[in-house]
């Protein structure tokens, strides 16, 4: 198999702001895989958090194409070897994504369908990044009836994160989720639960920062709900995270694409988990191969190409507040044709 890859910009509608930071932009790298005149492609969004870039994630994929082999169907064996080199898991969900799209194509059905799935999973939340109180119940209101799930991004350090919640619970007539991105402690997490609960959030997402040793015990008193994200990206991280956490929040470009993102999802359900699926700053490239697997969870967060000016790879449905994979082989979407403008 050859292996090609290319950096590219993803720009986005609005400036993202989370606790960590502000975006206008994303780097992606697109990965396409030929086999016998058939390509599959995938997309690696690279996460600075654990030290990735797009640099990084290319240079990995430059030397990755020599651990493929000539079988595309022997994911196991390949997701194994390119295991033995660390890190860069966004690199390696990019290769395992082009991967699925490619077996797809050569057997002629959806990666859905090819892992015995059902199309769709539950609704996608919008994500409200952080902002002042108003300003969130503002973009809120704007998207009333589109999206049956919001998700909050906290962690102002401020004092005013519940605020946050009950101004857009005032606009709001869809179920809440929060995000703090690791920016509480347990004392402030045990002061602001309770208020969120009253207000109706379903869950509150890594109140803590990852491997706090707080962990346990705000599981053991939390009257939320605790999902895991920055804690939790492969499957050896599970029995960790079943410590400090209810739920898990999975994405491919953590787990390092779709293979190992079910064995998780499989072994959080043994463990009486609960589990969200989560996307980056991502074309629909990358959001398809999340939305393949979104039935196995009981959250989605799969709003990266809606949040962008142009989704470079359409193909991706929102439909009744779902994002639904096409019905074609493989990912089932297409690179645009660029807009010379
Ligand atoms: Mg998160």
């Amino acid at each position: 198999m050859e292996l090609e890859a290319r950096i590219a910009t993803l720009r986005m509608a609005e400036t993202f702001v989370i606790a960590r930071g502000a975006s206008d932009e994303a780097e992606a790298v697109f990965v396409e895989i030929r086999h016998d005149g058939v390509s599959g492609f995938g997309e690696a969004n690279p996460i600075e958090r654990y030290d990735e870039s797009a640099s990084s994630a290319f240079a990995f994929l430059q030397e990755a194409e020599e651990l493929l082999g000539d079988d595309p169907f022997a994911l196991e064996a390949i997701g194994a070897r390119l295991a033995e080199r660390p890190g860069e898991h966004a690199a390696k969900a990019g290769i395992d994504a082009a991967l699925h799209d490619l077996c797809g194509k050569l057997a002629g059905v959806p990666v859905w369908r090819l892992l015995g799935l059902e199309r769709s999973g539950p609704p996608t939340s919008w994500t409200i990044w952080l902002g002042d109180p108003d300003d969130m119940a503002r973009r809120a209101e704007k998207v009333r009836g589109r999206f049956k799930r919001l998700k909050l991004k906290l962690g102002g350090e401020d004092g005013l994160d519940v605020e946050r919640v009950r101004a857009v619970h005032a606009v709001s007539d869809v179920p809440l989720q929060v995000d703090v991105n690791e920016f509480w402690s347990l004392d402030e997490a045990l002061e602001a639960l309770p208020q969120l609960k009253e207000l109706g959030v379903e869950y509150c997402e890594q109140p803590l920062p990852a491997g706090d040793p707080d962990g346990p015990e705000l599981k053991r008193r939390s009257p939320l709900p605790i999902y895991v994200d920055e804690d939790c990206h492969v499957l050896a991280d599970v029995p960790v995270c079943a410590e400090r956490a209810h739920g898990l929040t999975v994405k491919l470009a953590k787990s390092g694409g779709i293979r190992e993102a079910v064995r998780i999802a499989h072994a959080g359900r043994a463990l009486g988990l609960g589990l969200m699926l989560g996307c980056m700053n991502e074309s629909g490239l990358a959001v398809s191969a999340g939305a393949q697997v979104a039935s196995l969870f009981d959250h989605v967060d799969l709003d990266g190409n809606l949040l962008l000016t142009e989704d470079p790879w359409p193909g991706v449905e929102l439909v009744d507040g779902v994002q639904v994979p096409p019905d074609e082989p493989g990912l089932g979407v297409r690179e645009a044709v660029p807009d010379p403008r």
